[in-house]
């Protein structure tokens, strides 16, 4: 596939574009495809964002949230636009699987695809590509990509606060090894052209509904389970449990940290028992590859110290399989 700034004049002209991003999308995946979108509307384009799933209430104040197309119950809105659409942006994903049924659409689409990732093995479905899976996150390589196109004084507001919100949500706040001093002179130029710094951190980490934190307590003090032979720490959670604190999309998020903050813990999994599948969200400290067990065993993939996978086995299966994965791992996780 091409650079991506063979797109430049491909885009002097005025396109319908269609955005889309990964499944149940996060704070990268959302501000990355938020931050395009403005900025391609700003550039006169006809442009739709397009989610395969819903996404955290946290996430819904972003500028433009109120244009998302979300894929169940717009189906034939989103499929008609994808079909019509004569470019298309994947943002923060790299394999169709992460897409579900969209994947269908976008792999059938006459349009050709642009990859912005950073996530590692990209499948071959794009023609044009912006990649690099040391960027901090997708919204990262989204700064790089308007100002690669020499339009870096478009940047404004809503631009900036997307890009920001993206960055600060991958990066943990700015703490985990991604964020390079260069990372950092991005998000200085972020504030510069209007992003909100401490506004943003607390719509998105500060508006907890009060299930959630009751959610959360009940997970550290009840299910959180250590084993210290494995320096690993998880959390195991019923569909019962699900419906017992009403937890809704986004209640979950941050909890598996909980688990890796714990002295000499190195891995750490959030295992739940969602109504299609059992979904593993896994975190590490240091050289231990969460991605390699999400690959290797649970269908997923990911990042070396964030990876996710998913299982179609009952819960407390997943959980026994789980264990032996640790067992032969256990050299490595008490290295
Ligand atoms: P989370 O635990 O926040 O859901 O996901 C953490 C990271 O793991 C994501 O940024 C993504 O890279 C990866 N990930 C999570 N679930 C999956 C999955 O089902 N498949 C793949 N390939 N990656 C996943
Ligand atoms: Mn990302």
């Amino acid at each position: 596939m091409e650079s991506y700034t063979l797109l430049k004049p491909v885009l002097r002209k005025h396109r319908r574009i269609v955005i889309t991003t990964h499944h149940k999308p996060d704070g990268d995946a959302m501000g990355s495809s938020l931050a395009l979108y403005h900025y391609l509307l700003k550039k006169g384009h006809t442009v739709h964002v397009i989610t395969p799933s819903d996404y955290p209430y946290f996430l819904h104040w972003l500028p433009g949230n109120a244009e998302v197309l979300v894929y169940p119950g717009n189906e034939q809105q989103a499929e008609k636009l994808i079909a019509e659409a004569e470019l298309i942006f994947c943002l923060d994903f790299n394999n169709l699987k992460r897409i579900n049924e969209l994947g269908k659409h976008v792999r059938n689409a006459e349009a050709p695809r642009v990859l912005i990732d950073h996530h590692l093995d990209p499948e071959n479905f794009d023609q044009y590509r912006l990649w690099n899976a040391q960027a901090c996150a997708t919204a990262e390589l989204v700064y790089e990509f308007i100002t690669g196109l020499g339009d870096g004084e478009l940047i404004d507001k809503a631009i900036s606060t997307c890009i920001y919100t993206g960055i600060m949500t991958d990066t943990g706040s700015f703490r985990f090894p991604s964020t390079t001093a260069s990372v950092h002179r991005i998000i200085a130029r972020l504030i510069d052209a209007g992003a909100e710094n401490s506004r943003i951190h607390e719509l998105i980490y500060d508006t907890s509904s009060e299930t959630r934190l009751r959610f959360l307590g009940y997970c550290l003090s009840e299910k959180l389970e250590v084993l210290h032979e494995y320096r690993t720490g998880f959390i195991a959670i019923s569909r019962q449990e699900l419906e017992r604190f009403q937890v809704s999309t986004g209640d979950t998020e941050g909890i598996v940290n909980y688990a890796l903050s714990i002295y000499n813990i190195k891995f750490a999994a959030l295992i739940i028992d969602r109504s299609d599948v059992v979904k593993l969200s896994f975190r590490s400290k240091g050289e231990f590859p969460a991605n390699e067990i999400a690959k290797r065993y649970f269908e997923g993939g990911g990042h070396r110290n964030a990876a996710g996978g998913q299982s179609k086995d009952p819960l407390e299966k997943v959980v026994t399989k789980f264990k032996q994965v640790l067992e032969e791992y256990k050299e490595l996780l008490n290295q």
